[in-house]
C-alpha cells in the first residue's frame, strides 16, 4: 500500500507494519462476473432496447463495479457525501437536465427503509408501478453494509454497518411479515449460529486496561461488559490495575445492597435516575473512587455512542449496571423469558435483508430465491438502473431538490432533482418517499412550515466507526482464551471475533488457523459535553481523520491486546475496512436531556414527519428509533398515507 510520507516512517510504524502490502483494493479483482453487464445491450442497442439514450455516467454498468469488495475506507466514503455538504454551505446546481422520466414514486435513500418503502408501494399500488429509488452511495443498503473478503480463494463475510435482527419475534407484523414473504425464517438461525463454538473451545470476554488511561498495559480475561451485573471473584478484581481503594469501591458498588436513594418514592427515583447521569449517580450517590469511572466509561458506546458520562442511570439499570441492588425499582425491559437470544445475525449482518429486498424488486439483479443462497449471491450492479425494469434503482446520485409542481395540497406531480456525475437533473413523479436522514429534509423542501423543519433537523444522529480486520489466523484469541475485548480507554472500545454464523454455501472460519474477521468498534465522542454536541462533535472528528490514522490505531492497539498470544499486526493483519458513520444511528431521544413528561406523539420526529402534500417521511428517524424493524415501519407507514390519500383523491373524484 502506497502511503504518503512513508520515506520518514517512524521505528514505531514499521513495528507495526504501516509499510506492509495489504488489501485495500478500490475494485473488486480477480473474481468472475457471472451475471455482468453482458446480459445487457451492448452500447449500440441501448437506444433500440429501451428507446432512450445510453447514459454517459454510468460507473455502475463497469463489469468491474463490485462496491461490496472494496477495503479501505468504506460506510460514508469520499464521493458520497460531497454534494450534501455542498448544498447545506448554499452551493447551488443550476440548469438541472430534464431526464424527462417520470414515476410512480421516487424514494430518496436505498436503505432498508426505502427499499422498504419500494416493496410495500409496488404490494398496494400494483407490479406494473413504476419506481425509482435513489441513493447517494455507491452501494445500496445504507447502514446495511457487506464488506467481503478474501483469504485464497475463501470468501469473508463482515457487515460494515447494521448487524443483527434484533429480537425479531417482537418485530410489527408489517415488518416480521416482509421477512417472511422475503423467505426469511428467523428460526433457522438457531441452527446456523453456533452457540457453543467459542464456549467449547474456553473462550471468554475480556478487557484490556490500556496504559495511557490505568498506567499498565493489562488484559484480563473473564472480565468484561457482558458481565457488568455480575459479581466478580475476588481473584479477577485483585487484578483489575486501580488503586485499592478503589478496587474496595468496586467490589462494594457490586455486592451491597444498599439504598442510595432512600427516603424516596419509587417514582420519585425514577425521576432522579433518569435525570442523573449513571457517572454522576456513581460517584455523588454511591460515592465511589474516580478509578472506577474509568472502567466503565466507554462501557455503553455500542448502544448510545457516548459514555457514562452522558447516558442516564435509569437506562444502566435497565442493562443490569451495577449498583441497584438495594434500590428495589423493577426494570422494564423484557424478562430473561421474554428476551431473545442474539443469534439472528446473516453474515453480512442486515446486508441480506437490504439485498433480498432487491432481488425482489430488480429483477436478474441477483439469482436465487432462498434466505441462504443470497447470503453468497454476486449482485449484478448493472441491472439497477435499467430501463426495462419496472423498479429502478440509481446509485451515486445526492438528491438536492423535491418540490411540488404547484400548490402542495392540490399539485399532482413532485419534480426531484439530484446531482449524478457532477450533473443536476431532473425526474418527476405522482408520489415521493423521503427515506434519507431526517436533517436533510429542510434542504431538500424548503418550503416546508418552519415548525415541521425544525422537528426534523432536531435530531442528531449519532457517530461511529464499524470496522472489519481480516487476520491471518485467531490463535491468539484462543491462546488467550479470548471472544472478544472491551478496551474503556481504547480507541476502539470493542474488539471482537465475529459471530460464527455459517449457512447456505457460506461457511464461517470455525479453526482458529483459519484466516478470519475481526470487528472493531469506535464511537468518537467527546465525554463532558450533553450528548449531541458529542455526537456533532464526533461526526467533525470522523470526516477529519485519514485512513492512516485508523490504520496505525488498529495496528498498534491489537499488538499490545494480544502479544501475549503471539500475534504480530505487521504479520497477521491481511486486509482493513473502516466504516465511518458521521450519520449513524437515529437518534433515540437520550432522557437524560431531553424533557421528561414529553407524550410520544410530540417528539420531534413525529411531528416532522407528517406528510407534506405528496411528499411522506420515512428513515429510522422517523420513529427516533435506529433498528431494521423501525426502518421497515416507518416504511410502511409513508405508503400508507400515500394509499390513504390516493384513496381520498378517488373518492372526491367519484
Ligand atoms: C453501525 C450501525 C450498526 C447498526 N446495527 C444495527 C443492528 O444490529 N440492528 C438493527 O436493527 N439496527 C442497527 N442499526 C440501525 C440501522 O440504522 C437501521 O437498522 C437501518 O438499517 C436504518 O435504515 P434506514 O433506511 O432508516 O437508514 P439508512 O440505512 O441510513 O439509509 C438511508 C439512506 O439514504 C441516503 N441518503 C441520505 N440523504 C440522501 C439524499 N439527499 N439523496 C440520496 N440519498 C440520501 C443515505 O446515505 C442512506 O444510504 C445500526 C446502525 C449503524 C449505523
Amino acid at each position: 500500500m502506497q502511503r504518503a510520507g512513508a520515506q520518514q516512517m517512524s521505528n514505531r510504524d514499521r513495528e507495526l507494519g504501516m509499510d506492509r502490502t495489504i488489501t485495500r483494493r478500490d475494485f473488486l479483482n480477480g473474481v468472475s462476473i457471472g451475471i455482468g453487464a453482458s446480459l445487457l445491450p451492448g452500447k449500440s442497442a441501448w437506444l433500440e432496447v429501451f428507446g432512450v439514450e445510453e447514459p454517459t455516467f454510468a460507473p455502475e454498468k463497469s463489469p468491474d463495479y463490485y462496491p461490496p469488495a472494496k477495503t479501505g475506507m468504506r460506510g460514508s466514503h469520499d464521493g458520497s457525501w460531497e454534494v450534501a455538504h455542498g448544498l447545506r454551505d448554499g452551493q447551488t446546481w443550476p440548469d438541472a437536465v430534464d431526464e424527462k422520466e417520470s414515476y410512480d414514486l421516487v424514494v430518496v435513500g436505498g436503505g432498508i427503509s426505502g427499499l422498504a418503502s419500494a416493496y410495500f408501494f409496488r404490494k398496494f399500488a400494483g407490479a406494473n408501478s413504476k419506481i425509482l429509488i435513489l441513493d447517494n452511495h455507491d452501494d445500496f443498503g445504507g447502514h446495511a453494509k457487506r464488506n467481503e473478503f478474501k483469504a485464497g480463494n475463501r470468501l469473508l463475510l463482515g457487515y460494515g454497518g447494521t448487524q443483527s435482527l434484533e429480537a425479531p419475534h417482537h418485530y410489527s407484523k408489517e415488518a416480521f411479515g416482509l421477512l417472511q414473504e422475503l423467505n426469511v425464517d428467523v428460526d433457522r438461525f438457531h441452527k446456523y449460529f453456533d452457540q457453543s463454538l467459542y464456549k467449547s473451545l474456553g473462550l471468554k470476554r475480556a478487557t484490556f486496561f490500556d496504559k495511557e488511561t490505568f498506567g499498565v498495559d493489562m488484559l484480563l480475561p473473564g472480565f468484561g461488559t457482558h458481565y457488568l451485573g455480575v459479581e466478580y471473584p475476588h481473584e479477577i478484581l485483585a487484578k483489575i490495575p486501580i488503586s485499592e481503594p478503589a478496587r474496595q469501591d468496586l467490589s462494594r458498588l457490586q455486592t451491597a445492597t444498599v439504598d442510595y436513594l432512600s427516603g424516596l418514592s419509587p417514582e420519585e427515583k425514577r425521576r432522579k435516575l433518569i435525570k442523573t447521569s449513571y457517572k454522576d449517580y456513581l460517584l455523588q450517590y454511591v460515592k465511589v473512587h474516580s478509578d472506577v469511572i474509568k472502567i466503565f466509561q466507554s462501557a455503553p458506546h455500542g448502544l448510545y455512542g457516548v459514555g457514562i458520562d452522558a447516558v442516564c442511570a435509569w437506562d444502566c439499570l435497565q442493562m443490569d449496571y451495577p449498583g441497584f441492588k438495594g434500590i428495589k425499582l423493577q426494570s422494564t425491559e423484557d424478562s430473561p423469558e421474554q428476551a431473545e437470544p442474539y443469534i439472528f445475525h446473516f453474515p453480512d449482518g442486515n446486508a441480506s435483508v437490504a439485498r433480498l429486498l432487491v432481488r425482489s424488486l430488480v429483477p436478474g439483479s441477483a439469482p436465487g430465491s432462498t434466505m441462504e443462497d443470497i447470503v453468497t449471491a454476486r449482485m449484478n450492479y448493472a441491472r439497477l438502473d435499467n430501463p426495462g425494469s419496472t423498479v429502478r434503482i440509481r446509485l451515486n446520485s445526492t438528491v438536492i431538490r423535491a418540490r411540488h409542481l404547484g400548490d402542495p395540497q392540490t399539485a399532482t406531480e413532485v419534480a426531484i432533482t439530484y446531482v449524478r456525475g457532477g450533473k443536476a437533473r431532473s425526474i418527476r413523479a405522482a408520489h415521493c418517499v423521503l427515506a434519507c436522514y431526517n436533517m436533510m429534509i429542510p434542504y431538500l423542501c424548503p418550503e416546508m412550515s418552519v415548525g415541521q423543519k425544525e422537528a426534523l433537523a432536531y435530531a442528531v444522529k449519532i457517530p461511529l466507526v464499524y470496522t472489519n480486520v481480516q487476520i491471518a489466523n485467531w490463535q491468539a484469541f484462543q491462546k488467550l482464551g479470548l471472544s472478544g475485548i472491551y478496551a474503556p480507554g481504547g480507541y476502539f472500545s470493542s474488539v471482537s471475533l465475529d459471530f460464527p454464523v455459517s449457512m447456505g454455501e457460506y461457511r464461517f472460519p470455525s479453526k482458529p488457523d483459519e484466516s478470519c474477521l475481526l470487528h472493531l468498534m469506535r464511537t468518537p465522542c467527546q465525554p463532558g459535553l450533553p450528548c449531541k454536541e458529542q455526537y456533532k462533535a464526533g461526526r467533525w472528528d470522523l470526516f477529519a481523520t485519514p485512513f492512516d490514522t485508523f490504520e496505525r490505531n488498529i495496528r498498534d492497539e491489537l499488538g499490545r491486546m494480544l502479544a501475549e498470544g503471539g500475534f504480530d499486526s505487521a504479520r497477521d493483519i491481511q486486509a482493513i475496512t473502516v466504516n465511518r458513520w458521521p450519520h449513524g444511528y437515529a437518534y433515540e431521544y437520550n432522557a437524560l436531556f431531553e424533557p421528561l413528561d414529553r407524550p410520544d406523539s410530540e417528539r420531534p420526529c413525529v411531528v416532522g414527519r407528517r406528510p407534506f402534500g405528496r411528499i411522506h417521511i420515512a428513515n429510522s428517524d422517523a420513529d427516533g428509533h435506529a433498528y431494521t424493524n423501525i426502518a421497515i415501519d416507518q416504511g410502511y407507514r409513508a405508503v400508507q398515507e400515500i394509499t390513504v390519500g390516493a384513496k381520498r383523491e378517488t373518492a372526491a373524484s367519484a
